[in-house]
């Protein structure tokens, strides 16, 4: 498809990760779905081509490019079906890592980033907890100096490759005394660091070889050095990255809901009822061209949206209006190619039952649809 957004180089990255996508994950999902994790060799192979560090700089051996490289390498993962992969991967190269490279000192960068880029060290981002989602603001978790530490206590869920992670975006309170979003800190916990604990895999409706895990910090120590950005501005930092890792849902859930109109087309095609393939039935014909046509108009907005980000503009409205719209679109479409293969569509051995349930997080994840809605109403 010809657009102004993307160039000759995106086109070939595209088809490189389409292909990855069709002789990696395919083959392999449905065994790292019932694994409930990812291998740590299909994430490292991820890195030997360059996959995990697209947008890191070249220094640190990442190609250095923009958000509309990870939004390709977002749309292709989404199209593998494998919701759970494509999280899995997405969390390290662009949600978590972007915390490291937009915040790190050098120091910092030197001593992470070409692990996290060559995929020996996988990354989360740790900022939910049991009594604080969508109000970030009002985390508990407590970070306290004490000469040359920081101890750390408290604890947060739903910490996507939190089992499995190597290293940890951690926010804190540091001033509790501050008002509203001021006075939380990011600190870098290493797997390992006494008194950092995981707990529960917690068991989940979709996005099942994705490990999602309860983290606990009981007087975790850790360096001054371990201080990630500004003192009492992790708030800001977690807000700057929240737009990155909103354009990133929107694009797996294009992708997504794209894979799926193709699948059900090819199912309406063979199907018979009433001596007919159902995709003769005017009915279903003008279902997919509708959900079709919202997809299409998603993946544009999409791509206009990344292109706006990519030339440094200030697009919280338009992030947030795609990230809406484009998730709750993947639920439509998923609700749609469910019905369209009939009972087949409610059984656990059909692609189409596994993508309903992965999608159903996209409108919950990054920012609920309310949030979002939120966030463009108080910008009209
Ligand atoms: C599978 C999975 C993986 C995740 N991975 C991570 C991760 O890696 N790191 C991380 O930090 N977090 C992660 N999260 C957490 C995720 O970002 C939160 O679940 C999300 O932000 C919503 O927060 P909450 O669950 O506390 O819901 P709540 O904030 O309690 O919201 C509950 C409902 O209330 C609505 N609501 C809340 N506030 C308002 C308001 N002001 N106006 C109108 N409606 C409102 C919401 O829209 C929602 O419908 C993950 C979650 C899931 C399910």
């Amino acid at each position: 498809m010809k657009t102004p957004y993307f160039s000759e180089e995106h086109a070939i990255l595209r088809a490189q990760i389409r292909k990855f996508v069709e002789t990696e994950i395919v083959p392999n999902g449905d065994a790292w779905e019932q694994d409930g994790s990812v291998p740590r060799e299909f994430l490292r192979k991820m890195g030997e081509l360059g996959y995990l560090g697209l947008m890191h700089e070249e220094k640190y051996g990442g190609s250095g490019m923009d958000v509309r490289a990870a939004t390709i390498l977002a749309e292709e993962l989404g199209r593998s079906t494998y919701a759970g992969v494509t999280i899995t991967a997405l969390v390290h190269t662009n949600m978590a890592s972007p915390h490291l490279a937009n915040a790190g000192s050098v120091a910092q960068k030197q001593k992470y980033l070409p692990d996290v880029v060559s995929g020996k060290k996988i990354t989360a981002i740790c900022v939910t907890e049991p009594g604080a989602g969508s109000d970030v603001a009002g985390i508990k978790t407590r970070a306290v100096r004490d000469g040359n530490d920081w101890v750390i206590n408290g604890s947060k869920i739903f910490i996507t490759n939190g089992v499995f992670g190597d290293l940890y975006f951690v926010a804190a309170k540091t001033d509790p005394g501050a008002k509203g979003s001021r006075g939380i800190s990011i600190f870098i916990v290493e797997k390992g660091t006494p008194g950092f604990s995981v707990g529960r895999s917690l068991k989940k409706h979709g996005w099942r070889s994705s490990d999602t895990a309860e983290l606990f910090f009981d007087n975790v120590r850790v360096p001054v050095e371990n201080l990630l950005g500004e003192e009492n501005k992790g708030f800001y930092a977690v807000m700057k990255n929240f737009q990155h890792e909103r354009i990133m849902l929107a694009a797996m859930g294009v992708g997504e809901a794209q894979k799926a109109i193709e699948i059900t087309l090819d199912n309406v095609k063979q199907r018979q009822a009433f001596g007919a393939p159902l995709f003769s039935k005017d009915v279903v014909r003008d279902n997919l061209a509708r959900m079709q046509t919202k997809i299409a108009l998603a993946q544009n907005y999409l791509y206009y949206v990344a292109w706006l980000d990519a030339q440094g503009v200030d697009c919280i409205k338009e992030v947030s209006m795609l990230k809406a719209n484009a998730c709750e679109i993947a639920n439509e479409v998923m609700y749609g190619c469910v019905q369209l293969h009939g009972g087949m569509g409610f059984m656990m051995e059909s692609t189409i039952e596994r993508m309903s349930r992965d999608a159903r997080v996209l409108t919950i994840g990054g920012g609920t649809t309310e949030i979002m809605y939120g966030e463009v109403a108080k910008r009209m």
